[in-house]
């Protein structure tokens, strides 16, 4: 996957744990899901038991496992975060499950990546809180059984689809989280410069969120680079003027696309005739997997409606060709 600078998936740069809200409270937007919860943590919370398992799913970027964290510090419980690839063996599985604490949460980051051996393992552990493993191998191997307490797994994936419906049924809460729209943005990058002590203009952090995809990853990101700018060429404070001339320079426009975006899009038109085209064909078009494509660079041009998924292919929308000021000439 090329490096860009609007990818929502997370780069070291983007680490800040002082910008991840900490309570439901301090999380903007996502108001359905916030809602459900309160409701579902307070019910457990009030019954002394654990929360339910969690699956959140959607693109990269919009605060999952800020969720997660959040989820555990409102319950009051310790999370202990892993990920679908970094499970290899039962036995990886098996040394986390023994450690946990009554209620406390697994965070399962990409979940959709867990092997099937791994899974097996994981559906008695979510169902009844017990883990069967086999000690030794051949003629002397045999199972125990041991039991677990009570925990909540929160599973995070990008992929709902790709999840195998045996571990999906095991989710009582499945929340899938949306794109945020511009004055959700508005706010949380309000809320990040106040957290890095830099002065914004609420035009100026208008001018971030509509170029931000919809995705608060690259709206902090964006802001860290345009506070660059205010300090070294202008007064320190963010105006509308400032973000637009910073954001320009980093070749994004004025819808947040960049140069890859307009590539995906301008392929299609030129090579394709506005589609549709086949997933594969197009990955090949413009070099890139077809994982990635459909991951990590669709999913915004799908929600702007510049996109479409048809059975035969991508297809660009009308919008996407006024976009170009391109005429639709079929
Ligand atoms: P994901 O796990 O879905 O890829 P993250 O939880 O890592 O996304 O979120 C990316 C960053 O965006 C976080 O570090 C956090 O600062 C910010 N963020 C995400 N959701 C929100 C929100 N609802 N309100 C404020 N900030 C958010």
């Amino acid at each position: 996957m090329r490096d860009r600078f609007v990818s929502p998936v997370e780069k070291s740069e983007d680490i800040d744990f002082n910008l991840r809200p900490s309570s439901l409270e301090n999380y903007i937007g996502q108001e359905q899901i916030k809602k459900n919860l309160r409701v579902f943590i307070q019910a457990a919370l009030e019954r002394g038991e654990s929360l339910d398992h969690v699956l959140l799913y959607g693109p990269p970027g919009l605060g999952k496992t800020t969720l997660a964290n959040i989820i555990a510090n409102e319950m009051g419980v310790n999370i202990k975060t892993t990920s679908g690839p970094a499970i290899e063996k039962p036995g990886d599985l098996a040394a986390i499950l023994t450690k946990l604490q009554p209620n406390d949460i697994l965070f399962i980051d990409e979940i959709h990546r867990l092997s099937r051996v791994i899974e097996e393992i994981l559906y008695p552990a979510m169902e009844d809180f017990s883990l069967d493993i086999v000690i030794g191998s051949g003629p002397q191997a045999r199972s125990i059984r041991l039991d677990l307490p009570e925990f909540t797994l929160v599973g995070a994936t990008t992929k709902a689809g790709s999840l195998t419906s045996p571990l999906r049924d095991r989710f009582g809460v499945i929340n899938r989280l949306q794109f945020y729209n511009e004055d959700e943005l508005t706010k949380i990058i309000m809320r990040a410069a106040k957290v890095l002590q830099v002065g914004i203009e609420k035009a100026g952090a208008k001018e971030i969120a509509l170029r931000s995809r919809g995705t608060p990853r690259i709206a902090n990101r964006f802001l860290k680079r345009v506070r660059d700018f205010a300090q070294i060429e202008g007064d320190g404070i963010i105006t509308a003027n400032l973000a637009q001339s910073s954001l320009e320079r980093l070749n994004v426009d004025q819808l947040g696309l960049d140069r890859i975006d307009r590539k995906i899009l301008m392929t299609i038109i030129d090579n394709f005739d506005g589609g549709p085209v086949g997933l594969s064909t197009l990955a090949a078009s413009i070099n890139e997997e077809e994982e990635t494509i459909e991951d990590v660079y669709e999913p915004y041009l799908l929600q702007l409606g510049y996109l479409n998924r048809t059975p035969r292919g991508r297809k660009v929308t009308k919008m996407a060709y006024n976009h170009f000021n391109i005429e639709v000439d079929k």
